[in-house]
């Protein structure tokens, strides 16, 4: 059986341990076609795109993204 937490660890010390991980950088680079951050050696997620050509083909839902964003921008 694994142990138990003693105590239950602060807020602060929370903080501290998951602002380590916010700062860590995703590793990514530009889409040449959309402009969009993607992982490298992996299709676009935003347009289908790998090596200048449409791989797979991206619904676009551009209502219902929209209105996704502004939820998200806006508590
Ligand atoms: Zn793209």
């Amino acid at each position: 059986m694994p142990h138990e937490p003693k105590r239950r660890h602060s807020r602060q010390r929370k903080g501290k341990r998951r602002a380590s991980i916010k700062l860590a950088v995703k590793t990514g680079i530009k889409c040449p076609n959309c402009k969009n951050m993607m992982v490298s050696h992996t299709v676009c997620k935003k347009c289908g795109y790998y090596k200048g050509k449409s791989i797979i083909k991206i619904k676009e839902k551009s209502s219902e993204a929209g209105s996704r964003s502004a939820g998200k921008n806006n508590p």
